[in-house]
């Protein structure tokens, strides 16, 4: 008979625990040495060694062999320990913790459950484990600390105690979820005052009750009173969130008042191509320019396209040489109806206001090369057609990469053309040394030219390092836009204010994500903190599902694709648990909140390219949230953005006026 209860133990530890990944050796012999059948209710003997939970009286279960070695595993009990259980049930997990450790305290809550366990460890040799009956959320202090704490029932949170009561070096393994019943197996090992936590796989556990675990009827117990620690994050987001109105509301500009005295207000988005992203930006900066003065509006554009639009919206003469605004890909990023209000928007603004005050619409980017050469000419032909020339011949060497400049570093670097480098910085420092002269004309015209003349300079030494890879090219790249920026404050006087738009990648600071640190790239959020102090508000947008305008490919056609749900380990998913479907968050506020915030956590990236398939790997990042951005807005589902085509052309105005002119 013995022998007969042995092989079945045997087969339960190789079948169900090893060969599902178990691996420590320490934890299998323990298996194979406990005697399951002695913990289970009479008459169920004959299943001990099934391997799942059975039931022990007062609607409570002995945890499935699987899972007590899995937790024993991750909590990598040894010889030599002090363990502490919480949820003693049967006594099994207790006896198989007894097995490898030194010592093993352990409570239950149930008196009926926790009589009968004791009963059965002393029957079964145990003299190594003592058993409480009480409240296993607040420890057992008197007892502390413990080298390893295994919780055997799901909570909302860790509780503090049980944190408090981790030795230096201590492991602590328990199911965290929420009202839903989804609980996830978590680890949170202590190293000095800190505490690393990790995911180990979704599990499910009875309730841990207690007063920093759940209430008998399956509420949280004492919510008000905890501290933060044992509140969830989702449940500190929603209380911190800020629930935003609709767009049109002049309530949702004026929740953002809290920015209105930096100099810039930077506006991220998590795609390129969502409405709401669009729809939400756009009313913070109505309300800044409005009701506090913000001229510029400077946005992730090229500066020759933007130009164009700037003029239509400050009401100057349109430029009838140049080619339509927007035409590179990817079109829908700025031909769309979500920017195409707020442009009418500002042009009616405007009309109110002295020429010099008019709110400007301007590009930061780098891209269109062949724009801004066409741009410089033209203005040299207009006031120093000898000097037009001069710039004709120097920026010929481009001419052959001009429509496809992607190309002219490869060939440069792999085929020796001539670099056109000086050529293009001298043409740049002779229009910037004429500046006295040209700009008594007209000095937004001026700043005109001087800006597509160093986005010619710029741009031919990002399309020639492009070809090395790595970060030099992005960081040249960021490095103009927000050079671009403080040349526009610049140019519009000491106390001009500025609101820019631009992706969470170039707006949140680079130094609290994996673009700073593992991969060597700065940005314009980080570059801003660093010139303007607190004077820089950094703003990210996220959302968690919905739909989204993008391509698969690089000069691919736009699609509209569906949003995969955010990541379990996301930001997103933790904005998304809180429940509250769009808001603020103020990071600055709560600074309980901003503490739990700061360990890394997934954050997606979607671009003018989204690959749903490859989501994890090709769009998540690590970042630190709330170093990262001052503000956070969410919209927990999104849509994607409306390009502009014929059929939104008005009646009496041009094709798409003003992208079409
Ligand atoms: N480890 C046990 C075994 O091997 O049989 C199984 C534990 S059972 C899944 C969970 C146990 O946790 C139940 O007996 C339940 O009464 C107990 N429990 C729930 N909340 C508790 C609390 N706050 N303190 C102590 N025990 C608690």
């Amino acid at each position: 008979m013995l022998d007969i209860v042995a092989d079945a133990r045997d087969r339960m530890v190789d079948v169900h625990i090893a060969r599902r990944g178990v691996r420590d050796k320490r934890v299998l012999d323990a298996m194979r040495r406990v005697p399951r059948e002695a913990f289970v209710e009479p008459g169920m003997e004959e299943f001990a060694y099934e391997d799942s939970p059975l039931p022990i009286g007062a609607q409570q279960t002995i945890s499935q062999p699987y899972i007590v070695a899995l937790m024993a595993e991750a909590a990598e009990v040894k010889p030599g320990d002090k363990v502490l259980e919480i949820g003693a049930g049967s006594g099994y997990a207790a006896a198989v913790l007894a097995e490898i450790a030194d010592r093993v305290f352990t409570i239950e809550r149930i008196p009926a459950l926790g009589e009968t366990a004791r009963t059965r460890l002393r029957q079964a040799g145990y003299d190594n484990v003592s058993l409480h009956i009480g409240d296993g959320t607040r420890g057992w202090p008197e007892e502390a600390p413990f080298d390893a704490i295994l919780v055997a029932a799901g909570g909302p949170d860790v509780p503090q105690a049980l944190r408090e009561q981790l030795a230096p070096g201590g492991r602590l393994v328990m199911p965290v979820g929420d009202e839903s019943g989804e609980q996830s197996l978590i680890k949170v090992t202590r190293t000095g005052a800190r505490f690393h936590e990790e995911r180990l796989g979704g599990v499910r556990f009875v309730p841990l009750i207690g007063e920093q675990g759940w209430a008998e009827d399956g509420s949280r117990a004492a919510t008000d009173h905890r501290p933060s620690r044992t509140r969830s994050l989702p449940e500190m987001i929603a209380e911190a969130a800020e629930p935003l109105p609709d767009f049109d509301d002049p309530g949702f500009g004026a929740l953002f008042k809290r920015f209105a005295d930096r100099r810039v207000v930077l506006l991220g988005e998590a795609s390129h191509g969502t409405s709401e992203f669009y729809r939400a930006r756009a009313a913070i900066s109505r309300y800044l320019i409005k009701k506090h003065g913000f001229e510029i509006l400077a946005v992730e554009a090229d500066w020759p396209d933007a130009a164009a639009i700037d003029r239509y919206v400050r009401h100057k003469p349109a430029r009838l040489d140049g080619e339509p605004p927007f035409q590179r890909f990817p079109t829908w990023m700025w031909r769309n109806i979500e920017v195409e209000a707020l442009l009418d928007w500002m042009r009616t603004h405007n009309v109110g206001v002295a020429a010099e005050k008019r709110a400007g619409f301007y590009g930061l980017d780098i891209y269109n090369m062949h724009g801004s050469i066409a741009a410089v000419l033209a203005y040299l032909d207009k006031v120093d057609p000898q000097a037009a020339s001069v710039a004709r011949e120097r920026y010929g060497c481009l001419t052959p990469w001009q429509r496809d400049p992607a190309t002219y570093g490869r060939a440069v670097l792999s085929k020796g053309y001539r670099k056109c480098e000086e050529a293009v910085i001298a043409q740049c420092r002779d229009l910037l040394q004429r500046h006295l002269d040209y700009a008594g004309h007209d000095g937004d015209s001026f700043l005109d030219a001087a800006q597509n003349a160093r986005l010619i300079a710029s741009a031919e030494r990002y399309y020639r390092i492009m070809y090395y890879g790595g970060a030099e090219s992005w960081n040249l790249r960021d490095t103009h836009m927000f050079e671009t920026l403080e040349h526009l404050l610049e140019a519009r006087g000491p106390s001009s204010k500025a609101i820019v738009w631009a992706h969470n990648s170039h707006i949140g600071d680079a130094r609290f994500t994996d673009m700073g640190t593992a991969r060597g790239e700065l940005n314009v959020g980080q570059l801003c903190r660093q010139r303007f102090g607190d004077q820089a508000a950094l703003i990210g947008f996220g959302t968690h599902a919905g739909t989204v305008a993008a391509a698969t490919d690089w000069d691919g056609d736009m699609e509209i694709k569906q949003v995969r749900p955010s990541h379990r380990d996301s930001v997103e998913r933790l904005c998304h648990d809180s429940g509250v479907s769009r808001f603020l968050l103020d990071l600055g506020r709560d600074a309980a909140l901003r503490h739990r915030l700061l360990e890394p956590l997934l954050e997606r990236f979607i671009g003018v390219i989204y690959r749903p398939e490859s989501e994890l790997l090709s769009h998540y990042s690590d970042v630190s949230l709330p170093q990262q951005f001052d503000a956070y807005v969410w919209f927990d589902e999104t849509t994607a953005v409306t390009p502009l085509g014929p059929e939104h052309a008005r009646p009496g105005a041009p094709d798409t006026y003003p992208f079409g002119l």
